[in-house]
């Protein structure tokens, strides 16, 4: 959607005439897409102490070739303008003439809420130009955060510049040149010009850099070590889950088997399966007795052969959990095995 207002063009800088309680701060000659016409917005400014109660301009108005297109009279009524408040920028000036390019304003008379009065004045001039903060260049957001540092609420819109009789505050606000801080926002006019020297930016911008590569490093560091400690914790927690998972496997799945071997002479051949299905061998003197530990199906089997004494095959037992586990026997004169799933 289209906008309802465009800006045709900027009324030059700050105007004031000589004695004027107010200045037209800044204002547009601007575009009513809605109603077809053209307006003024204009914002003043009360530099003076007495409160304002009603100010008349009169505008004269000239066209794109400077020929005079008579003038109008424009009321700011019902204001309770203390010093340093500004007022006009919701009273549009509405223009008959769409083809009016060129202003000069009058103030043309002056109510004070006290009900005293000031007569006509001279024509308002500009008394200078706007500087934008651009002209610090790189400097313009340390400038901005030196202003911070004096005042978080403000913010920077123009850079501080003397207009000779008046003088114009970062914020936007003029003021008379005989307030040493402005009425608006509270800044002071010196301070403002001492922090918006370059030679002292450029040493706060600076320090500002190396702060903030100092914060970053730091912050790196935090964040690496808050990582490494989410990794460990992470592990902690893996290890932490894996063992209980393996206690809980375990205490479903785990069975303790004993084989005992009893053997006539004092030694014997011994061949069983150990937890993970090895088959361990090896001569042992009896009585033998071995315990492992193995899972719930797995396959026991145990056999002895006494070789001393071929004829005697030696006695056998094998328990789960303290059981007796009835495997298959398989006995001989020379051996004898049991076998069989572990329950
Ligand atoms: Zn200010």
């Amino acid at each position: 959607m289209a906008e309802r207002y465009k800006k045709l063009a900027p009324l030059e800088g700050p105007q004031w005439s000589e004695g004027s309680p107010v200045v037209i701060e800044k204002g547009a000659l601007l575009r009513d897409g809605s109603r077809n016409q053209n307006l003024l917005q204009l914002r003043l400014r009360n530099t003076q102490d007495k409160p304002l109660k009603a100010v008349v301009l009169d505008v004269d108005m000239f066209d794109v070739t400077s020929h005079s297109l008579g003038r109008i009279h424009c009321s700011f009524l019902d204001l309770e303008a203390g010093k340093g408040a500004s007022f006009g920028d919701d009273t549009p000036i509405w223009l008959d003439d769409q083809t009016a390019r060129g202003f000069r304003f009058f103030v043309s008379s002056v109510v004070f809420s006290d009900g005293s009065t000031l007569g006509e004045g001279s024509e308002m001039e500009s008394v200078g130009e706007t500087v934008e903060l651009a002209a610090l260049g790189d400097l313009q957001d340390q400038f901005a955060r030196e202003i911070a540092l004096l005042n978080a609420k403000v913010v920077p819109q123009v850079l501080t510049t003397n207009y000779g009789p008046l003088w114009g505050c970062t914020c936007g606000a003029v003021n008379g040149t005989s307030e040493p801080a402005c009425a608006s926002c509270g800044l002071g006019y010196e301070q403002q010009l001492a922090i918006a020297d370059p030679a002292y930016l450029e040493t706060q911008a600076a320090t500002y850099r190396d702060q903030q590569a100092e914060l970053a490093s730091h912050t790196a560091q935090v964040q690496k070590r808050e990582a490494r400690k989410k990794v460990w914790s992470f592990i902690a927690a893996g290890v932490l889950g894996v063992a209980l998972l393996g206690g809980v496997w375990y205490a479903a799945m785990g069975r303790s088997v004993t084989y005992y071997v009893d053997a006539p002479s004092s030694s014997a051949l011994v061949t069983y399966t150990s937890t993970f299905g090895r088959v361990v061998q090896g001569k042992v003197s009896t009585p033998w007795k071995q315990t492992v530990p193995m899972w719930k199906g797995s396959f026991i089997s145990i056999t002895a052969d006494d070789a001393e004494k071929p004829r005697q095959a030696p006695a056998l037992r094998v328990t789960v959990d303290d059981t007796e586990f009835y495997g298959l026997p398989n006995e001989s004169e020379v051996f004898t095995s049991i076998y069989g799933t572990c329950p």
